[in-house]
């Protein structure tokens, strides 16, 4: 009987054991994860925060799942501290060593913290886990002010759910405008004049040069000298691949532990996926890539080499009340190739602004990318026309038209 032992129980981790079951009924299949609690959507913490989305609805999986259904063992609060691959054994910070046949890093990544003077203040925070969202919703219930450093989804994300709770929300933003990944400089504005009439004062080409206080933080001053209270700093500036235990035993990493497309490591039996792999050299801390990672991972954990990963497209959804944002592909081109054509549509007094992105190949035209603010009609579809690359060239223009159903075409 074959034993597969997984380090993580996030999505990547339980999608990877769920896999395996269906793969193998026999195989005895463990889990070791360094959190307490059963595994959770992360993406929903932010509405956890605001306080629309319960405790008991944040959980993807009960204990029932584990035990009875799948006969999973889950190991809560066991971090992994070391992996002794001559031996096949992983080490668990009480000293326990458990041995594996195949091993799964699913480990996931961790906030990534600058080095910005005073970071290591009282009630300067970041937000990963469960953990992290209790100790900021207990604190923001006793504040006026914060400070959300990083103007990308999951920073706005934050920035608006604490504005639920409290008026006097900042964001600090780096480049010149927000969401530079996902937005082009139009839809950029439009959400930005949303934000604030939210409430939300956004600080765009600003950087942060000192977190302010003494043993807590009571402000931050910008580069610009420029000082801004705040009784809570939230960094929110990329994550990063949780390597170290990899790095430790040798398993090669870059960015993330590098994997082939079967989701092999450099050493035989061991496989990683999700946010912690990185993969023809990106790395790409979203649920898609992670889910689907994880699957192939498995299969191949349990049939060896039986299938390869191929690269999703990927698309990214803000999830704030009262306006909608899917971001596919690529949408911005500092300068447009001459293949290339973009087709927008903007009504700014309804909060809407769209945009495809098309690019012409011999004897059809493809969409490769979208913005899809303020409206969220048709988004599924254009996301299935980006992902097939299915031609276009009949009904472009139909594409951001209010009225229109793509299913036909799909
Ligand atoms: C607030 C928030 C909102 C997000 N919203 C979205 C979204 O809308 N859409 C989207 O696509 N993505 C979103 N993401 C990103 C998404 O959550 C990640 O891509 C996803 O969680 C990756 O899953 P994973 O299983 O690879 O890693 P993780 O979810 O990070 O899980 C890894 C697990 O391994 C554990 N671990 C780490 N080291 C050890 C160790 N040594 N021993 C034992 N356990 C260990 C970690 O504690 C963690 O529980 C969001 C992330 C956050 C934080």
């Amino acid at each position: 009987m074959t034993k597969y032992v997984i380090i993580g129980n996030g999505i990547a981790g339980v999608n990877a054991a769920n896999t395996i079951r269906s793969e193998d009924t026999k195989g005895n299949i463990e889990i070791y994860t360094d959190e307490d609690y059963l595994t959770y959507a992360r993406p929903k913490l932010p509405g956890y925060i605001a306080g629309i989305i319960k405790f008991q609805d944040l959980f993807i999986r009960d204990e029932h799942y584990y035990n009875k259904e799948k006969n999973i063992q889950l190991h809560l609060s066991n971090k992994v501290i070391d992996i002794h691959i001559d031996e096949q054994n992983i080490e668990l910070e009480n000293g326990q060593k458990v041995k594996f046949d195949k091993l799964l890093l699913a480990n996931g990544s961790h906030s990534f913290v600058p080095p910005i003077k005073g970071s290591d203040k009282k009630n300067v925070m970041t937000i990963r886990s469960l953990n992290d969202s209790n100790q900021l919703i207990s604190l923001i219930k006793n504040i006026d002010n914060v400070v959300v450093i990083g103007g990308g989804l999951l920073g706005i994300e934050i920035a608006s759910s604490i504005n639920r709770r409290i008026e006097n929300v900042s964001i600090i933003e780096f480049f010149s405008r927000l969401l530079p990944r996902q937005l082009d400089i139009e839809g950029a504005s439009l959400l930005q004049k949303v934000l604030e009439q939210k409430g939300i004062n956004i600080f765009l080409n600003s950087s942060v040069e000192e977190i302010l206080g003494n043993e807590k933080v009571n402000g931050v001053r910008l580069k610009s000298n420029e000082e801004i209270p705040a009784q809570c700093v939230i960094i929110s500036t990329g994550v990063r691949p949780n390597i170290n235990l990899a790095q430790k035993c040798n398993i090669n990493c870059n960015r993330g532990i590098i994997v082939n497309e079967y989701m092999e490591t450099n050493f035989p039996n061991i496989y990683a996926c999700g946010d912690i792999a990185e993969f023809n050299g990106r790395v790409w801390g979203i649920i898609p890539v992670a889910f689907a990672q994880s699957k192939v991972a498995a299969i191949n954990m349990v049939n060896d080499r039986k299938i390869k990963y191929e690269e999703i497209v990927p698309s990214n959804t803000l999830k704030i009340t009262d306006i909608d944002l899917t971001s596919i592909g690529k949408i911005h081109f500092e300068k447009i190739p001459n293949n290339i054509v973009e087709k927008r549509m903007s009504d700014p007094k309804n909060k809407i602004y769209k945009k495809i992105v098309i690019e012409n190949q011999d004897d059809k035209s493809i969409l490769i990318g979208a913005i899809l603010l303020g409206d969220k009609t048709n988004s599924m579809e254009i996301q299935t026309l980006i992902k097939q690359k299915l031609n276009v060239s009949n009904f472009i223009d139909e594409i951001l038209l209010p009225n229109t159903d793509l299913k036909k075409y799909l």
